[in-house]
């Protein structure tokens, strides 16, 4: 089914309440205790550093996730909505969260965007970034470093 322009202008509005209000406030922003996985990515074409922090208990459940980091209002925001999102997911559920988010933003737009399989209103909004292509890496470069983090990788970057 098509969307028609009232549906377009609610999503536009819904990621631009989204990311300012994410920014301004970002969630579980700071470092863990107990000796977390660490990881740090790099988007070199905007500037975005972010680094997070995992804790996963024995029954493979993610029990912490925090972040750090500078940058612009899409990649702290979207690192804010990753932290809310992934945590208490078992590992491998939170590992493909990610990468279906990830192959998501990078699809192109077609009619049956807004149909996402997730589940989430904020996370389904995060895809008004496909309005600007420029930025799908601000967006992704959070879950690209979770990833990382459950592979053990220290750095990421977003180009190759
Ligand atoms: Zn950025």
């Amino acid at each position: 089914m098509k969307r028609d322009n009232s549906e377009n202008k609610s999503l536009k509005e819904l990621y631009r309440q989204l990311i300012i209000h994410h920014a301004k406030n970002p969630l579980n922003f700071g470092k863990l205790s107990n000796n977390p996985i660490r990881a740090e990515g790099i988007n070199p074409l905007c500037g975005d550093k972010i680094r997070i922090y995992l804790n996963i208990n024995e029954a493979d459940t993610i029990e912490g996730l925090t972040f750090e980091g500078t940058g612009c209002a899409i990649s702290i925001a979207s690192a804010s909505l990753m932290t809310t999102t992934l945590r208490n997911m078992k590992k491998y559920q939170a590992n493909q969260y990610a990468l279906n988010l990830i192959s998501n933003l990078n699809e192109p737009k077609s009619q049956e965007a807004g149909q996402l399989m997730m589940d989430s209103q904020e996370i389904n909004a995060l895809e008004g970034v496909k309005d600007f292509p420029s930025r799908i890496k601000c967006a992704t470069l959070s879950w690209q470093t979770f990833i990382s983090a459950l592979n053990n990788k220290k750095i990421t970057t977003t180009e190759k």
